[in-house]
Parts: C-alpha cells; sequence; structure tokens
C-alpha cells in the first residue's frame, strides 16, 4: 500500500497538519474521479522535494513532474492540421502553493463558470487573435494532474520493480490547460501531456461552465499510464493499430489499478458497490455521459466487448482487453475475498498491475496484436505466478476472441522453440552485448546481420533481466543500425525466460532484406534522418520503409518513406489520446459541450 495515501488516509486532521508540518506529508486536494461524480478531496504526497519559485512559494514540480502551463490555449484547426492560439489562458500557468504552504483548496467550485470578455456586438474580443476569458484562480486541476502522476508512476515502477525513465531527463512536463476540447493527448515526440478544457451549458440552463479535464482523475491517470507504457515499450511503432489498441487499455488499467491502492478511494467503492455490476471503478469518463446527454460513462470495463463487436477504432476495441482484464480482476477477488474484500482488492490489484506492465517485456517491440498481448499474458502467468491462471485466461482471451482456437498452441511452439542462451543476473549490457554476439545464428539473425544491444534492465521484483537489442545490417564496428527491435528476458537462474526477435533476418530472409534495403538506398528512402525498417506486411512479405516521427508543437504523426511512396506518406497522428472521433461526433449532437467554432459566436 502506498505510503503516503496510507498514513493521510489513516490520521486524524491533527496528525496530518503534524506530519505536514514536519516535512513528511504534503497535503493536496485531487478528485478522485470527476467532478460531476464527487467533490475533491484531500490526499496526501511524501512531503518534501517540491520546488519553488523565486519568493520560496512552493510549485507543482518535484523530480518527477513538472507542471507549467503556457500563456495561451490553443485548438486544433482540422483543416490546416495544426493548432492555433483560441483564447488568453485564465489559469495561472504555474500553480503555487496556498498561504500555507499547501496544494489545498478546498473552496475551489467544482463547476466554474466562465466569462468571455465581448464587443459591442456579443462577439468574443480578440486580443492579439485570441479571446480573452476572465481570469480564474483555481488549482485543482493541476493538483489532480500532479497527484495521479506521482501515484500511477509509484504502482507502475512497483509492479515492474523497476524505475521508469519517462518524461526528458526523467521529468514528465504537463500543460494543464493546452487545448480547447473534451480531449487530452500524451506526445511521444516531446514527451509531455497535454489536458484540454471545454466550454459547456447544461440543459435548460444558461449559464456557461468549463470542464477542466485535469480535473478527472481518471483521465489524467489514463494519460499518466500513455507516458509510462512508452519508456516500457520503447520502440513500439505509434502507427501500430494493435500498440494504439494496447495502450489504450493500459491508460484505463494503469487508471483503475493504481486507485485500487488508495484506502480511502477502496473504502467508498466497496460501500457504493459490488464491483461485480459497472461501478465508479469500472466507468471512465463520466462527463462524456453528462456532454453526450446520455449519463453514460465513455468506456466501462464491465463490459462484453469483442474483437467482432466493437469497431475498429482504437480506444472502442481496447474495451475488449480492458474488459477481458476486469473479468480476470473480479474473479481473483472473488477468490481472496475471505481474506476480506478491502485486501482482496489489493491483492487482486497489484496482480492485475503486475501483468499489465510485464507483458511489455513479453512481446514483440516494433509491432503488436492483441493476440501477442494475450500471449504475453500467459507468459506472465507462466514465469511469475506458476501458471495457475492460464486455464481461465484462455477462456477469457477465447471469449473476447482475442484469442483464436490456434492461439495458445502458438503460444506452446514459441515457448518450445527458445533457445539454449545464458545471462547471469546482475550483469549489465556489456555482457549481454557478449551473450547475443556469440549466439546471433539462434536467435534468428542472417549472416549479413548483427544485434547491437541496446539496454539491460532489471526487474529487482521477480529478479529478471530485460535486454533489449537493436538490429543492425552487418556486424561489428561498421554494422548500420536498422529501425527493427527485439527483447530477451533471462531469469535470475540465467537461462532464456523469453525472446521476441527483431525482424527474422536467417534462412531465405537473409539476401531477401539484403536486396530489399539496396533497392530502398537506391531510392532514397534512407535519407530523411530515420534509419531503414524492415517490416513484414498484412500478407507476411518482407518491404522495407523509413518512418519519421514529426511534431509541430502539439501535433505529432509519421512520414514513412517506402518503395510505393519514396516522397513520403502521413500516418495517422500518433499521440495516445483519451477520446475518439466517434464519441467527439456524440457530443457535438447533444449540444451540451461547446465546440470552439460555437464559442466563438
Ligand atoms: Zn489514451
Amino acid at each position: 500500500m502506498n505510503g503516503a495515501w496510507a498514513r493521510c488516509d489513516l490520521a486524524s486532521a491533527a496528525q496530518i497538519e503534524q506530519s505536514f508540518e514536519r516535512g513528511q506529508l504534503m497535503p493536496l486536494s485531487s478528485y478522485d474521479d470527476d467532478p460531476f461524480v464527487a467533490d475533491a478531496t484531500v490526499e496526501c504526497l511524501p512531503g518534501g522535494g517540491f520546488a519553488a519559485n523565486d519568493d520560496g512559494r512552493l510549485v507543482l514540480a518535484n523530480a518527477r513532474v513538472a507542471i507549467e502551463d503556457e500563456p495561451f490555449i490553443y485548438r486544433f484547426d482540422e483543416a490546416a492540421g495544426v493548432f492555433r492560439r483560441f483564447a488568453w489562458n485564465p489559469w495561472p500557468r504555474l500553480p503555487l502553493s496556498n498561504g500555507d504552504g499547501s496544494f489545498r483548496y478546498p473552496d475551489e467550485p467544482r463547476f466554474p463558470l466562465l466569462e468571455i470578455e465581448r464587443g459591442p456586438d456579443g462577439r468574443p474580443v480578440l486580443r492579439d487573435g485570441a479571446q480573452v476569458w476572465k481570469p480564474f484562480d483555481l488549482q485543482r486541476g493541476a493538483t489532480t494532474i500532479f497527484e495521479a502522476a506521482n501515484n500511477v508512476k509509484d504502482a507502475v515502477e512497483d509492479w515492474s520493480g523497476r524505475a521508469v525513465p519517462w518524461g526528458v531527463g526523467g521529468v514528465l512536463g504537463v500543460e494543464a490547460h493546452a487545448f480547447y476540447d473534451y480531449n487530452a493527448f500524451y506526445s511521444p515526440s516531446s514527451r509531455m501531456l497535454f489536458f484540454g478544457v471545454v466550454a459547456y451549458r447544461l440543459p435548460d440552463t444558461t449559464e456557461l461552465r468549463v470542464f477542466e479535464t485535469a480535473t478527472s482523475w481518471e483521465i489524467a491517470a489514463h494519460e499518466v499510464g500513455h507516458a509510462l507504457h512508452h519508456p516500457l515499450k520503447p520502440h513500439a511503432d505509434g502507427t501500430d493499430f494493435g500498440w494504439r489498441t494496447w495502450t489504450e487499455s493500459f491508460g484505463d488499467q494503469a487508471a483503475m489499478w493504481t486507485q485500487l491502492r488508495d484506502p480511502g478511494r477502496v473504502r467508498a467503492l466497496l460501500a457504493a458497490s459490488d464491483l461485480g455490476e459497472s461501478n465508479a471503478l469500472s466507468r471512465m469518463g463520466e462527463a462524456f455521459g453528462v456532454f453526450a446527454g446520455t449519463g453514460e460513462a465513455q468506456r466501462d470495463a464491465v463490459n462484453d466487448a469483442t474483437v467482432s463487436s466493437t469497431p475498429p477504432q482504437v480506444h472502442a476495441r481496447s474495451e475488449v482487453l480492458t474488459g477481458a482484464a476486469y473479468a480476470f480482476f473480479l474473479d481473483l477477488y472473488g477468490e481472496l475475498s475471505r481474506q476480506g474484500r478491502a485486501s482482496a482488492v489489493e491483492q487482486a490489484s497489484t496482480i492485475l498491475g503486475v501483468f499489465l506492465v510485464r507483458a511489455a517485456d513479453y512481446t514483440p517491440e516494433n509491432q503488436v496484436t492483441l493476440e501477442d498481448v494475450g500471449k504475453a499474458y500467459l507468459k506472465v502467468d507462466a514465469e511469475l505466478f506458476a501458471g495457475r491462471y492460464r486455464d481461465r485466461l484462455i477462456d477469457e482471451f477465447e471469449r473476447r476472441e482475442i484469442f483464436d482456437a490456434q492461439s495458445f498452441g502458438e503460444w506452446l511452439a514459441h515457448e518450445a522453440a527458445l533457445p539454449d542462451v545464458r545471462l547471469p543476473f546482475g550483469l549489465g549490457v556489456r555482457a549481454a552485448a557478449d551473450v547475443v554476439g556469440a549466439n546471433l545464428d539462434r536467435l534468428g539473425v542472417g549472416p549479413d546481420f548483427g544485434l547491437r544491444v541496446e539496454s539491460a534492465t532489471r526487474d529487482e521484483r521477480f529478479r529478471q533481466t530485460i535486454v533489449r537489442v537493436q538490429l543492425t545490417q552487418g556486424r561489428g564496428a561498421d554494422a548500420v543500425p536498422l529501425d527493427d527491435h527485439g527483447v530477451l528476458v533471462f531469469r535470475e537462474d540465467g537461462s532464456l525466460a523469453d525472446h521476441h526477435a527483431a525482424v527474422a533476418t536467417d534462412g531465405a530472409s537473409n539476401a531477401e532484406a539484403v536486396a530489399l534495403l539496396d533497392e530502398a538506398r537506391r531510392l532514397g528512402l534512407h535519407a530523411h534522418g530515420a534509419p531503414l525498417s524492415i517490416v513484414r506486411d498484412a500478407e507476411r512479405r518482407l518491404r522495407v520503409e523509413a518512418r519519421v516521427l514529426r511534431s509541430d508543437g502539439p501535433a505529432v504523426w509519421v512520414d514513412a518513406f517506402t518503395p510505393d511512396a519514396p516522397h513520403g506518406e502521413r500516418r495517422e497522428v500518433v499521440s495516445p489520446t483519451w477520446g475518439s472521433e466517434l464519441q467527439a461526433e456524440r457530443m457535438a449532437g447533444a449540444g451540451v459541450a461547446l465546440g470552439a467554432g460555437e464559442l466563438g459566436e
């Protein structure tokens, strides 16, 4: 159980005050859900480590998270594909501690009014091309993100047994009010989080109000999940449908399993429901129900979603995996309940958290399918839980159509084919490079290719070593790096637990891959600042392309250079978000939340 959370929860107000005075705890206001569900509560983070401004006031920044806004709220111009200034940012750009040195803001309104400066014609006044909104002294959005970011990071590091290097230099930058929309996103380019705000008018009312997505703990925690999934799976192809689906489920699950480490939240959840039906834990994005006029949450982990019953949109499809994981959680919770419900929730959510993060070590590095993720769950079970959950995982994944009738057999064949390669526990990159270099043929690497060891990470919780490798053309000092990656996992006894190769280049593939790389260079595909990548297309044929991650402010996309499109083709925006276009349309139809255009009238 998280120390600060538990101490804050169990202590009396006087004890919290004492711990705060001693610098052991930092109390801060945070929503547990979102403002439409319940008002904010006071949570605690460990005291100390906060940065201060020139006047000695504390700011919402420590060694891992830094929250600071820009002067403007932007809006996305769909036609031009760029972000433009929309309004002067009316929130404090740098949230400061209050008079007593804490981040408690008990008197802030849950549903703040939005006042827009208007001219004689009633239209918003534009200054430097941006609307002027009456300034807010509201901090709860920023404090809610800050609390979520610190606690989700603690949880993921605890489950994965390692420090997870997110953001830039270990610090995750966050803009709590960055753009106008009911959405939020993680930019894999700047490795930062951006949260949106949206104006709304409830039915049969005239007041214009504003919703900060930052005040939704689950939106914040979901986005923080993206920021952690990225360094756990550093080479995932951001345009890959399977990866993008998985990371949406990762965000929702990171939010669910982390909040079950908060004893106050657990008590409230258990008092209100039996967790088997749709409940405040399983429902994500309740604000959406207000804006869409349906009262339904945006996503619900209590669901019967299957691959064939969901549209091929990443958030919708992610509910299949989230639903399967939640069903598994309920199963464990039921089994463990003899020891008391709160303890059962804590244990079951820890197990689900371990599955969530360790699946990243047992999946292919670049492109991944939901079936690959399902197989990784079997592997986590086999390695860390003695295969206890295998049958129920297979049943659940088959029911969800994540697995077909062949999946389990394929997984067994993969297990049986693992080569005999050893790396003793406790050794680093250099030893791993020696082991990999001496076993290239066993690792499926053709004679014209090699592997460069990029990292050797230890899971201290389960005592395994995760080695990430990059495919090279050639070997030794002249080897040319390719945008293809593999992963090996070694057990504490040094034996190989798992291996997912970069694209196989052995056998006949060796000559074919060399010929394709030659052709790609002849076409100049290598001259765009990104290494060439060997990929298999849908028909399992080898192809070569170069993918360049580009960004313009908060907008991120990939330009792919292929033999068919040697001058580049733009692939879908790769920033993982909170919501989908389908849902945006439903909201627009309801007319509660106002579009940027409507707010300009
Ligand atoms: Zn997302």
